[in-house]
């Protein structure tokens, strides 16, 4: 899952977009692109590999344009190229997407059977399609994206651009985040807070099912069942150098370094200062009764589940098992009564922070991470 930022602006945006997907490189990805409406015409500008190799195709010809989407992506149907690079745009609307849309092919299918020709290998290329197709038959942008997305299954957040609304984007989320960002005559679209953090502090994260249209001068949010809705508008409080490299070489070993830090941060506040206790946020059942404990997780954290693993293993003496997330879904998992389940976020090299916390019981801070 990889990053997305849209603008609608009061001057060209490409090079804040650009901005934008640099403050998304921790999250890795394979190529990046973007999309803006110029005049009557949607451009776009897409390159594999660093978002420098994308820079280089915008210096060479740079994209006009006051309103624009932009992603980077981390494929996963179609290699990882310029061709398959996001966004993907017909003449009409131009899209940017992450997750999955898992009835993909049934859908390419029928719209080739229906003449349209598909120019990349994704998933996503199948959105751009089905929209595209309502309105060439009429339909006004809101109309034709609430018909497309009850189609589509799987995981996504989209951010939609359209050649004949330059003052219009249309975001919506299912099983991944989305936020809106609320500017000063301006609108943002965003894989997360931190893909805004220099355009706006004032977020609204979309809850699930939501599309959202977006205009200069604000924005609708509609629920699943696409009554409008009000989401709360909330200040993201996320500081410029949670998402700076720093003085590191990359973001891997900034995460490295900063565990001890992080984990610190978060005990804090659980810690009981008074009595040197830890409350955890633990929900009220009986730990002492867990029979198995189910750990799911993706890429670095799924290491950091096998330490998790080792560790209840040892101290609590409770069996666990351990998924990669992506596919444990497409399983029938046997989970008995009386069993714990959880997901691992960016949880890297726990161990390493443990040991330096671990070192600091001269100072009275006592650790406990499990049940022994
Ligand atoms: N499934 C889409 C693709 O392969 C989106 C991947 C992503 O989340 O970056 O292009």
């Amino acid at each position: 899952m990889c990053g997305i930022v849209g603008i609608i602006g009061q001057e060209d945006v490409a090079e804040r977009l650009l901005d934008g997907l640099k403050r998304l490189e921790y999250r890795g990805y394979d190529s990046a692109g973007i999309a803006t409406v110029d005049g009557d015409t949607i451009e776009r500008r897409r390159a594999s590999g660093k978002l420098s190799n994308l820079a280089k195709v915008l210096d060479a010809e740079p994209l006009p344009g006051a309103v624009g989407i932009a992603h980077t992506r981390w494929a996963t149907h179609g290699g990882p190229t310029t061709n398959n690079a996001h966004p993907h745009a017909t003449n009409e609307v131009a899209v940017v997407h992450n997750g999955i849309i898992e009835n993909f092919k049934p859908l390419r299918e029928a719209l080739i059977s229906r003449g349209r020709v598909f120019t990349s290998e994704t998933d996503t290329e199948v959105v751009a399609h089905l929209i595209s197709e309502r309105l060439e038959a009429g339909a006004d942008p809101i109309d034709a994206v609430r018909d497309v997305l009850p189609q589509l299954r799987g995981a996504f957040a989209l951010a939609i651009l359209f050649r004949s609304q330059p003052d219009l984007l249309i975001g919506a989320r299912l099983g991944s985040p989305l936020v809106v960002g609320v500017g000063e005559g301006e609108t943002y679209l965003g894989s997360d807070a931190l893909a805004l953090a220099s355009l706006t502090q004032r977020v609204i994260y979309l809850e699930e099912g939501d599309w959202v249209v977006c205009k200069r001068d604000g924005i609708q949010v509609y629920d699943q069942a696409n009554q409008p809705v009000e989401r709360a508008i909330t200040q993201s409080g996320v500081d410029r150098a949670v998402i700076s490299k720093g003085n590191h070489r990359h973001y891997m070993i900034k995460e490295i370094y900063e565990q001890p830090i992080v984990v610190a941060q978060t005990l804090r506040s659980y810690l009981q200062r008074m009595d040197e206790t830890l409350t955890l946020p633990i929900p009220d059942f009986d730990l002492s009764e867990i029979k198995r404990v189910t750990i799911v997780a993706c890429g670095t954290s799924y290491y950091a589940g096998m330490v998790a693993r080792y560790w209840f293993e040892q101290f609590a003496r409770v069996p666990v098992d351990l998924d990669v997330a992506s596919e444990f879904r497409y399983r029938a998992p046997v989970i008995e009564p009386g069993g714990l389940a959880g997901s691992v976020a960016k949880i890297v090299k726990l161990e390493h922070a443990w040991r330096r916390l671990d070192g600091r019981n001269d100072d009275g801070f006592q650790v406990a991470p499990f049940p022994g």
